[in-house]
C-alpha cells in the first residue's frame, strides 16, 4: 500500500468561496492551478459562488469550461462566507483539504508549505498572518482584540491571528461535515476537531480588488456567533454582574439607612428603598434575559434544522466535447447530528 501521506497519490481539493469577486478569480485561479502543478498531485478547485452579484459566475463557468479541474457550486443567493465554505468543503472530494479566500489575500503559494506540514503528519496546517497589508487600523484593532476576548472565554484553543485560511486531512473534513450547526465558525469547529495542528506563517497581503465583505455589522455579529457557539462565559458575566449589582445596592441600602440615622427627614420615607430595588433588579433582570436570549434564540436556529445553504447547481465541464454539464445534486451530507423536538 502507498504512503498514505504522499501527495503523489493524494488527491488535493482547494476550496474557494467568492461573493463579488470578479477580479480576483482568473488571477486567483491561475495561481492556485501554478501551485497544485508544482506540486505534481491531482487537484480540483471548488469554487462557491455565493450569490454574487457581479460576473463572478460567467467568469467562474467560463474558466471551468476550460477546464475539468475546476468545479463551481452556485448557491441560489447569498448565504454567507462560512455557509459558502461549508458548501465547498461538502463537495470537495480530495484526500487533502485546503480552504482559501478568493481574493487573493491568502497568497496560494503557501498550500505547497501547507501541504509539506501534511506530508509530515500534520492533520491541520492553518496559515498564521505575520503580516496583514493593506488592512484598516480599525479591523487590526478589532481582530486583535476578538481574538484576545475570544481565546479568554472559550476552553477551545482557537489560535490567534488565523483566517480560515487551512489546509485539513481528509478526517478533520469528515468531523466538519458531521457539525451542523447553523451559527458557524469555522476555524473554531476545526480546532475542536482536534488532531495534530500546525501553523504555518504568512503574509496576508491587500485584497486584490473589490472591497471587503466585512463591514464592521458582520464583523460584531461574526464575534458573537464565535462566542456564543463556543462558550457559556456571556452567562457567567451576567451572574458577576448582577452579583455586583446586588452588592451595590446593598451598600446603597446601607448609606441610606446610615443617614437616616442621623437625618431622619432627610428622604421621603420609601422612596429610596423602592428605587433602589426597582432599579437595578430591573437591570439585572433585563440583562439575564438578553443573554439567555441569545441562546434560546441559537437552538431555535438549530432545531429548525434547515440547511446552512441551498445550491442551485453544479457545473463542471472541459470533458471530450468541452461543454459545461450541470448537476442539480445537494451534496451537504444529512443533518443526522442536528436533534429534533
Ligand atoms: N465571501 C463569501 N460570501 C460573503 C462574504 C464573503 O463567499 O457573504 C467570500 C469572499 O469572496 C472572500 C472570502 O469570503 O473570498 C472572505 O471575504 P472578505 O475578503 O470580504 O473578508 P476579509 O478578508 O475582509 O475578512
Ligand atoms: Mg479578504
Amino acid at each position: 500500500m502507498p504512503d498514505p501521506r504522499s501527495l503523489a497519490t493524494a488527491r488535493l481539493s482547494v476550496v474557494a468561496p467568492c461573493y463579488n469577486e470578479e477580479g480576483s478569480v482568473t488571477d486567483f485561479v491561475r495561481r492556485v492551478k501554478a501551485v497544485c502543478e508544482s506540486l505534481r498531485c491531482a487537484y480540483e478547485i471548488v469554487l462557491v459562488n455565493d450569490g454574487s452579484r457581479d460576473a463572478t459566475l460567467p467568469v467562474a463557468l467560463g474558466l471551468a469550461s476550460a477546464d475539468p479541474a475546476i468545479r463551481v457550486i452556485n448557491l441560489l443567493r447569498n448565504f454567507g462566507h462560512q455557509a459558502a465554505a461549508t458548501a465547498g468543503l461538502d463537495a470537495a472530494t480530495g484526500d487533502v483539504v485546503v480552504l482559501i479566500d478568493a481574493d487573493l489575500q491568502d497568497p496560494p503559494e503557501v498550500i505547497a508549505d501547507m501541504a509539506a506540514r501534511w506530508e509530515a503528519g500534520a492533520d491541520v496546517a492553518y496559515g498564521r498572518r505575520r503580516t496583514r497589508r493593506g488592512e484598516s487600523p480599525l479591523k487590526l484593532i478589532s481582530a486583535g482584540i476578538f481574538y484576545r476576548l475570544l481565546r479568554r472565554m472559550t476552553h477551545n484553543d482557537i489560535p490567534a491571528d488565523t483566517g480560515d485560511f487551512r489546509l485539513m486531512d481528509r478526517r478533520i473534513v469528515e468531523v466538519l461535515r458531521q457539525m451542523r450547526e447553523r451559527h458557524r465558525f469555522i476555524r473554531g469547529m476545526v480546532s475542536w476537531a482536534g488532531g495534530n495542528q500546525v501553523a504555518v506563517l504568512y503574509d496576508r497581503n491587500p485584497r486584490f480588488s473589490g472591497e471587503t465583505k466585512y463591514p464592521l455589522k458582520k464583523m460584531v455579529s461574526f464575534a458573537l456567533d464565535a462566542i456564543t457557539s463556543f462558550s457559556v462565559v456571556p452567562l457567567r458575566l451576567v451572574t458577576y454582574l448582577a452579583l455586583l449589582i446586588i452588592s451595590v445596592a446593598l451598600l446603597a441600602a446601607l448609606t441610606v439607612f446610615v443617614v437616616k440615622l442621623s437625618h431622619p427627614d432627610y428622604f421621603i420615607p420609601g422612596f429610596p428603598a423602592t428605587m433602589l430595588t426597582i432599579i437595578f433588579f430591573g437591570g439585572v433582570q433585563l440583562l439575564a434575559l438578553g443573554v439567555i436570549g441569545e441562546y434560546v434564540g441559537r437552538m431555535y436556529e438549530s432545531v429548525k434544522s434547515r440547511p446552512i445553504y441551498v445550491v442551485e447547481g453544479i457545473y463542471q465541464g472541459g470533458g471530450e466535447s468541452g461543454a459545461i454539464r450541470r448537476q442539480a445534486a445537494d451534496p451537504a451530507p444529512a443533518s443526522a447530528a442536528v436533534p429534533r423536538l
